[in-house]
């Protein structure tokens, strides 16, 4: 039997949870993550992208201790040299323009504003400035420091919890943030059926991911890496386990019963990259960043940002009503505040 690794661009049997699709590529990357590899495959049919094979739901819940909210070392390098929860408190005047950018987004043409709900709230900050907009605010974190932090700290309500089905109250939100979250979830569709439940009809969901697969220069960087055969070996703790593109985005969100209203792409300003020195690569990558920002700027194409913006269809009190198609029978218990 042949035991070595597979090679890039080589398939895989690995049922795709998106679409069904029974077959992966593998893509030129990997964590090496507690002594075993986790590789990045693709589906060739919808485009997702993912880890192969998955870690444990107690190895994803460990990466998210305390350590990963205020540890700024190497080993915890999620956020650069800085502690999340620092960055997360700096930047007050950054964080306020997103908020009335999103609260702009989830009113609608009704104008209205309602029960909001952030899924991966942290220690909280930007639910505070969406409670300061004048929203009735609730949390969920699968962190018990970042929850605790976000009620102490700021007075706020939130749950300590991970996004599964139950843990938030049927038909409770008009509005729901998902902010870099679904990417660290290991079941995307039973945690958006979970949102869609938590929604009132009419209900709107954000969902905003990284997309770098998305970006030329990664695909570039990938052409080259395949092409050699090659395969690079990722460090950091394998956060994210999934890898959206515009495409796989939308396919999430619609086969989870969602109405997708908006699916906008935008580039990680060149300030935020992490780019350090004046190589070649480096020069390369910020060039290829510019054009990234001119596309996504003009065309809404090659971006490394992705925000969707889906309605919970029927008729009902939220902001959007529509047509009800959605996956009622999977709600499940219900959940009493
Ligand atoms: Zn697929």
């Amino acid at each position: 039997m042949d035991d070595r690794p597979p090679r890039p661009g080589q398939t895989l049997a690995a049922t795709c949870p998106l679409c069904g699709n029974t077959s992966a590529r593998v893509l030129p990357f990997s964590y090496e993550f507690r002594g075993r590899p986790l590789r990045g495959v693709g589906c060739p049919k919808c485009d997702l992208a993912r880890l192969f094979p998955m870690p444990s739901d107690e190895e994803i819940a460990s990466l998210y201790s305390e350590e990963y909210f205020t540890a700024c070392s190497d080993a915890v390098d999620a956020h650069g040299k800085r502690a999340y929860k620092d960055l997360a408190a700096d930047g007050a005047a950054d964080r306020r323009r997103k908020a009335v950018r999103l609260d702009r987004l989830l009113r609608g043409p009704s104008g209205r504003r309602g029960r909001f709900c952030e899924v991966g709230c942290g220690p909280g900050f930007f639910l505070a400035e969406m409670r300061s907009l004048g929203w009735e605010v609730r949390g969920l974190d699968i962190s018990g420091f970042a929850a605790r932090h976000a009620r102490e700290v700021l007075s706020l309500e939130v749950t300590e919890g991970p996004l599964v089905p139950g843990t938030l109250p049927r038909e409770a939100f008009d509005a729901l943030l998902l902010g870099d979250v679904l990417e660290h979830l290991p079941r995307p569709r039973e945690a958006l059926t979970a949102v869609w439940c938590s929604l009132v009809p009419g209900g709107v969901v954000a969902v905003a991911v990284p997309s770098t697969l998305n970006l030329l220069s990664t695909r570039l960087g990938m052409a080259v890496y395949r092409r050699r055969g090659r395969s690079k070996t990722l460090r950091l703790p394998p956060y994210h386990l999934f890898e959206y593109t515009p495409r796989s985005l939308r396919a999430m969100l619609e086969t989870s019963g969602f109405q997708v209203d908006r699916l906008r792409q935008s580039a990680v300003p060149l300030g935020k990259m992490g780019l350090r020195g004046l190589s070649v690569e480096n020069v390369g990558k910020a060039v290829l960043q510019l054009l990234a920002h001119a596309g996504a700027f003009a065309c809404n194409r090659g971006g490394d940002r992705l925000l969707a913006v889906g309605v919970r269809p029927g008729e009902g009190a939220g902001v959007r009503a529509r047509r009800d198609d959605g996956p009622k029978g999977q709600c499940g218990r219900e959940v009493t505040e």
